[in-house]
């Protein structure tokens, strides 16, 4: 039994109990909706670029992969190329510094690259960017940045009425469509260049979706170029010149080839044709690994995966063709899958945010 005098209540200091509430408060959050995401603001300026992959997946469903979605950051400052359904999930669950989101840059306006634009517009006025958001693409983004915008008008009113505009500063409700001019005469442009960051865009080939483009990201002498969707293009190959990585779409012709016919000759022609159909406009694993022998790029990341397989398969499906003796490295991209290229050296580590996920 114990003495009276050790169960006396003492009244805590007001900082101990302030404390105290603290950890229960936060504990209670724990308890009841997982752990609060990570801060990962660090990112934004330890002297490296670093490139996320938050969506490695293709238009068909899958649970371990988000649309496509490829975070860089670096220079003070996020990019997000593509914002694929279910990426902004992930940006989010991440703690990625998605308040100093510098801009979007669209590489065409299928439905796998965009659908999450009006909830990057959300999640980073409401995360605390103060300005419109910049989105780049080629010409025709300005119609996909107008339809978002309507949309979310409703929203942002409730929000803005709601909260007030100290909180939620209108004109970060904004964005604003960046047009990227490119032709077959001129189909390269360097757009953007502040604070040692510089960002082009180059014309691929996704016919009968034209224009479309792919980006390079260079930030003191590392570089990663991004493809969007395409068949092997030789703007990409000579953007990807001696690249430190350059993260590019695939397509497995011998699984989507076997699923099509097996729709159809299991009575569902309609499906059958439509899987048929992405056959022509994106590239197969062979070509890609060839193409990225001969480009010299430091390492491959494959994503946009179709068919969005689970990693175990992923790997055989997606590595097959490629050359044992390859000069580069190659990866089969999972979503949260951080790359991080320190400058003034040519050192490279790989890690993984999405691990430790509930
Ligand atoms: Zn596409
Ligand atoms: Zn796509």
């Amino acid at each position: 039994m114990f003495a009276r005098s050790a169960l006396r209540w003492r009244r805590p200091p007001a900082l101990t109990l302030a404390l105290a509430l603290l950890v229960l408060a936060a504990s209670a959050v724990e308890a009841q909706f997982g752990a609060l995401p990570p801060d990962r603001s660090s990112l934004l300026d330890d002297g490296a670029l670093h490139v996320v992959i938050c969506g490695s997946g293709a238009p068909l469903p899958s649970a371990e992969r988000a649309e496509a979605c490829t975070a860089v950051i670096a220079g003070g400052r996020m990019f997000l190329v593509d914002v694929g359904n279910g990426s902004l999930e992930n940006v989010r669950l991440w703690g990625l510094p998605i308040d100093r989101l510098a801009g979007v840059l669209l590489t065409h306006f299928h439905s796998d690259h965009i659908a999450d634009l009006g909830e990057t517009f959300f999640a980073s006025w409401v995360s605390g960017r103060a300005e419109p958001l910049d989105v780049y693409g080629p010409a025709g983004v300005d119609r996909v940045v107008a339809g978002f915008r309507m949309v979310y008008e409703l929203d942002v009113s409730y929000r803005i009425a709601h909260h007030g505009e100290e909180i939620l500063p209108p004109a970060g409700a904004g964005a604003v469509a960046r047009t990227i001019d490119l032709t077959d005469d001129a189909p390269t442009s360097a757009f953007y260049d502040r604070d040692d960051l510089r960002i082009s865009a180059f014309l691929v080939d996704h016919e009968p979706v034209a224009p479309a483009v792919g980006y390079r990201f260079d930030f003191g002498g590392r570089s990663v170029v991004i493809s969007g969707d395409t068949v092997r293009s030789a703007n990409l190959e000579q953007a990807s010149q001696g690249v430190d990585v350059l993260v590019h779409e695939v397509l497995s012709e011998a699984v989507m080839g076997m699923a099509a016919q097996a729709l159809s000759a299991g009575g569902a022609e309609r499906l059958g044709k439509l899987v048929a159909d992405t056959l022509d406009y994106h590239i197969y694993p062979r070509d890609l690994h060839a193409l990225a022998a001969e480009a010299g790029v430091g390492l491959l990341v494959l994503s946009h995966l179709a068919p969005p397989l689970p990693a175990a398969q992923a790997n055989a499906v997606f590595l097959r063709g490629r050359a044992e003796d390859a000069p580069n490295d190659a990866l089969v991209a999972v979503d949260g899958m951080h790359i991080a290229l320190p400058v003034g050296s040519d050192d490279r580590t790989v890690g993984n945010f999405g691990e430790h996920q509930p």
